[in-house]
């Protein structure tokens, strides 16, 4: 079989003709010679398939009373480092997903305004009436996603994300597995995305502009689904280009009319749901605007 020709970063696809637009699109080198430039952005080259010694992996500093940054540059690090500590003092136990976190700069995807606060735990306006995930909540459902069958055997293939928003997620999958697809669809944010994650060369990271409720059929089927919008119910598309062994992770509206996040795991034998902790996340909406 062909291996479909998938378009690299940053790619720009137009969802109703399924083509890339734009300027010509390099391929994307594998993720076996795939570098972050610890000049451009400052971020460690990372590379999620290659066993590190997990233990050692996170610089755990000790957690400050506040999160308040003393300035950016190299000291952003440490606060990185101070707010991995502080995801894991509450509850979050992936190394790999705390060294994520760890990684990357998250306040390269704030607005200057709110740069102080990019290492809080807290989510921030990112325009639109959108907002940057809480950290804590971007580490739970990456560390479900990384529980699935299919983790189990190795880096996940292929992840799609609904809701790309200002890209920080996106970012912090992009060092956990081996293809990142994400999807928003509100144009403002795609380009603000597009511009977010340029200077982070992730060839690994495709970002679409569309309707995510549709999935990306394109690109499926998919070792993990999250999503960062949250629905009624869970999209039967999403369902459809889950893999075999793979993971949906995804806020929605469960009988007591709360929304919560649900977990749906795919086997060979059928889906199989989880309702977890309630959350609190923007809504999931049709159409692209
Ligand atoms: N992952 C983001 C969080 C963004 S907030 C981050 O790291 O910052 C959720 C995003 O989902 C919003 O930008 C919203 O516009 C987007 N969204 C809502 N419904 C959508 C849909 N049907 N398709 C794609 N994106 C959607």
């Amino acid at each position: 079989m062909t291996a479909p020709q998938r378009p690299s970063f940053p790619a720009r696809i137009d969802l109703h003709s399924g083509k890339p637009t734009g300027k010509t699109v390099t391929p994307a080198p594998t993720p076996k010679t795939r570098a972050v430039p610890a000049t451009a952005a400052g971020v460690n080259g990372l590379n999620p398939l290659k066993k590190t010694n997990t233990a050692s992996a996170v610089a755990l500093a000790p957690m400050a009373s506040s999160l308040a940054p003393r300035g950016f540059g190299m000291d952003s690090a440490a606060m990185r480092a101070r707010l991995a500590q502080h995801l894991a003092n509450t509850g979050i136990s992936s190394k790999a997903v705390l060294q994520a976190i760890g990684t990357v700069e998250r306040h390269r995807f704030v607005d200057t305004a709110l740069v102080n606060q990019a290492y809080e735990d807290t989510s921030l306006p990112i325009g639109l009436g959108q907002t940057i995930s809480k950290p804590n909540v971007v580490a739970r459902m990456i560390e479900l996603l990384l529980q699935s069958e299919l983790a189990s055997r190795g880096p996940l293939t292929r992840v799609l994300e609904i809701g790309t928003g200002c890209g920080y997620q996106a970012a912090v999958l992009a060092e956990l597995v081996r293809e990142v697809y994400s999807i928003e669809r509100l144009r403002g944010l795609h380009e603000k995305a597009r511009a977010n994650l340029r200077p982070f060369k992730l060839a690994n990271v495709h970002l679409l502009l569309g309707d995510g409720m549709l999935g990306y059929p394109k690109g499926g089927p998919y070792a993990g689904i999250i999503s960062a919008a949250g629905g009624e119910a869970v999209p039967q598309a999403w369902l459809e280009q889950l893999a075999v062994g793979g993971r949906l992770v995804a806020p929605t509206v469960t009988h007591g009319g709360q929304q919560a996040l649900v977990v749906i795991d795919r086997s060979a034998q059928g889906l199989h749901q989880q309702v977890l902790e309630a959350v609190h996340f923007v809504p999931l909406k049709s159409g692209i605007a």
